[in-house]
């Protein structure tokens, strides 16, 4: 199965970490000015725990430091609190929120919901991608965020690359998924590569009505070949392996059975 990877998102509870890069549920903390004791203050959540470099505390800083030059509670303790917890008196700090990932435990800090640090380190090629694929796939995920449109193009591109690398050298794309459906794909797959293909293929003829240029739709065609990376290279290879084991006298048996006559 792919893993499932959901970027990270100021509304949700549980996705893909930026540090540990595990799906996992995420606790949710505010944060508010305030003088309680038994609150969980971000000294004990950040700066003890060393999971914050010089820079990612800079921005924290300055986040901070905003948020305290606006409010009269300048010098007063800023505390996490669970956000379905009450603040009590607290003030709460404008715009700031963390997550906490329950599988590594590291705290993500988010100002007006987007995710500040750690500098979040976008997505990843699938580990059995081949290597000129992940060449344009990188240059498809460092340009996601600036030109959603390129990101698209690049990952058209990627997928291209990725269907020669599987011996599928037809010159259009089409015919080269035309030819993957014919080798047996499975429906969702098949779907996969040609919202990809469409897609890319928007991003480059202006003319053509398409889906909005969001970062959403661009980000979801590099999922994408993720997962086709892991259905037609990492499970035929896993399954392939297996099979090996099983011995000469049964692989025998299952070729006599599937070339008999029905
Ligand atoms: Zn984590």
């Amino acid at each position: 199965m792919s893993p499932s990877i959901i970027p990270p998102s100021a509304s949700k509870r549980a996705f893909t970490c930026p540090s540990c890069n595990v799906t996992a549920h995420q606790t949710w903390y505010r944060a508010a000015a305030h003088t309680m004791v038994n609150a969980i203050t971000l000294d004990q959540h950040l700066r003890n725990q060393s999971i914050i470099d010089a820079k990612q505390k800079q921005i924290y800083d300055d986040v901070i430091g905003e948020n305290r030059a606006k409010s009269q509670w300048i010098d007063r303790p800023i505390h996490l609190f669970k956000s379905d917890s009450p603040l009590g008196d607290g003030r709460s700090v404008k715009h700031l929120s963390f997550s906490n990932c329950e599988h590594c435990g590291s705290v993500a800090v988010w100002y007006k919901n987007s995710i500040i640090f750690p500098k979040y380190s976008e997505i990843q090629p699938h580990p059995d991608m081949p290597n000129d694929v992940k060449v344009t796939f990188l240059e498809a995920v460092s340009v996601l965020k600036t030109s959603p449109r390129a990101s698209s193009a690049l990952a058209r591109l990627g997928l291209e690359q990725l269907c020669i690398a599987l011996g599928f050298k037809q010159s259009r794309l089409d015919e080269k998924i035309k030819a993957l459906v014919k080798s047996g794909i499975s429906t969702d797959t098949q779907q996969m590569l040609d919202y990809i293909r469409l897609a890319g293929n928007d991003a480059v003829h202006p003319e053509r009505i398409n889906s909005e240029d969001t970062i959403e739709n661009s980000e979801i065609l590099l999922h994408f070949i993720n997962r086709i990376c892991q259905r037609l290279i990492t499970e035929p290879r896993a399954a392939d392996d297996l099979y090996q084991k099983i011995s000469d006298r049964s692989k025998a048996a299952i070729e006599k059975r599937d070339s008999a006559e029905s």
